[in-house]
This record gives structure tokens, sequence and C-alpha cells, in this order.
């Protein structure tokens, strides 16, 4: 079993190696914001839509990466949609994760957490913003190393700002707001999302920006 650690570090196939080659689209699909999940029928379908020479890898953003050829992007984005997954969309928005809520075993937040998505996820922001719920203070998907991390406790949330996600200075977010009632909160995010869409810099990160005007008084 151990030798399968290191068997194959490199792999045959990657979205850089298949482009040198050919017209490829990355794609990002996860089954749902919590559910984690995926069924017989989608691994089936992303194994059909990559084709014998597409790539798939899995990712640290809770989502499967397939390399796809260009040409069949629309119809395979049809396929796996068809199949109940969810294609990601990229480029400077808010992309919003969840944990899994015990993979269904504790959903209290859940209802809160769709109500939170509806309101701001995809909202264009000046660079992409990662907003992750997690439904109790156990808080084990690491909410408070997202730009904006929301931990539920007794119908309501604390909200943590301005994480360094990664990287060598990568630090958690700060105690922004605590226990606030969950029908506040997505206009506490919205309220959040348009001081960075008013403020912040040309693609300054989220936690840049936070961490410049913190001080300021539109946070107030
Ligand atoms: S954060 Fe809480 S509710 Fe979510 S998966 Fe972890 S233990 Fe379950």
């Amino acid at each position: 079993m151990k030798q399968q650690a290191f068997a194959k570090n490199k792999p045959d196939a990657t979205f850089a190696t298949l482009s040198k080659e050919g017209d490829y689209t990355r794609l990002a699909v996860n089954p749902g914001i919590i559910n984690k999940h995926y069924t017989p029928q989608q691994f089936a379908t992303i194994a059909t839509v990559i084709g014998e020479q597409g790539a798939i890898k899995y990712s640290a953003s809770y989502a499967l990466l397939l390399t796809v050829p260009t040409a069949c992007v629309e119809a395979a984005i049809q396929a796996l949609e068809a199949v109940g997954l969810m294609v990601v969309k990229s480029g400077p928005i808010v992309a919003m994760r969840a944990c899994d809520f015990c993979d269904g075993e504790k959903m209290e937040a859940a209802l809160a957490t769709q109500l939170i998505y509806e309101s701001v996820a995809d909202t264009q922001v000046p660079r992409r913003v990662a907003l992750n719920v997690n439904g109790c203070a156990s808080a084990c998907y690491n909410p408070t190393y997202d730009d904006i991390g929301l931990v539920y406790q007794h119908n309501s949330f604390d909200i943590y700002l301005g994480a360094v996600p990664m990287g060598k200075d990568a630090q958690p977010g700060e105690l922004f707001a605590k226990k606030v009632p969950v029908a506040l909160v997505p206009s506490v995010v919205q309220a959040i999302l348009t001081n960075y869409n008013k403020y912040a810099r040309a693609s300054e990160a989220f936690h840049r920006f936070y961490k410049r005007t913190k001080h300021e008084d539109f946070w107030r």
C-alpha cells in the first residue's frame, strides 16, 4: 500500500500539457455548495465529457477541475448540469463554498446558507473573493482562512474578514462582527462587498483592501 503513495508523481495529462497540443478549456465542477458527494452517474458523465485524452484533477477549491476540448465545452456543460453537477463560474466574482453540514446531518444553517448564496454569490468584485459558510463552531472547513468567513452558532453568524489564505504570510481573518442575526447576514455581506467595490484599488486583493482600510469610517 505504501508503495502506491509515490508510484506516479507525474500525471500523464494536465491542462498545461494538453494545451500545448490543442485547444482545451478547464471547467471546475462540484455536486453543489453543501453536498460533497458525487454519484456514480456523475462520475460516468465526467469521464464521458473529458474523453480519453482529457484530464481530471482534484483541487483545494472544493471542485474537480476538468480539462475538456474547447470545441465541446457547451455540450460538456449541458451534460454535467443534466446530472446535477454545478459548473463553477470563473473570474472576479464572489465564489461561495460551505462545509458539508456533517453530510446533511446538521442542517440548521442550510437555509440561511442558501439565502446568502442567492444574495451575493457570483457578484462582480475587483478580485475573486472566497466566501465560506460553516454550520457550527467546529468550523472544520476553515472559513477563517477565506476572504469572508461565516461561522454559524445559535441563529447567528460570526463574521471573519481579511484572511491571507496562502503563502508564507498566511494568517486567519479577524473577527469582524459577532453574533449577527441570521436575517441580517445577507445585507451585512452585501455591505462588505459594496465597500470593496467602491473603495478598492484596481484588482486589489480583498485581504489587502481590508488591511489598508479597516479603520476607515465606512466599516462602521
Ligand atoms: S463545521 Fe460543523 S456542521 Fe459543518 S461539517 Fe464541520 S462539524 Fe459539521
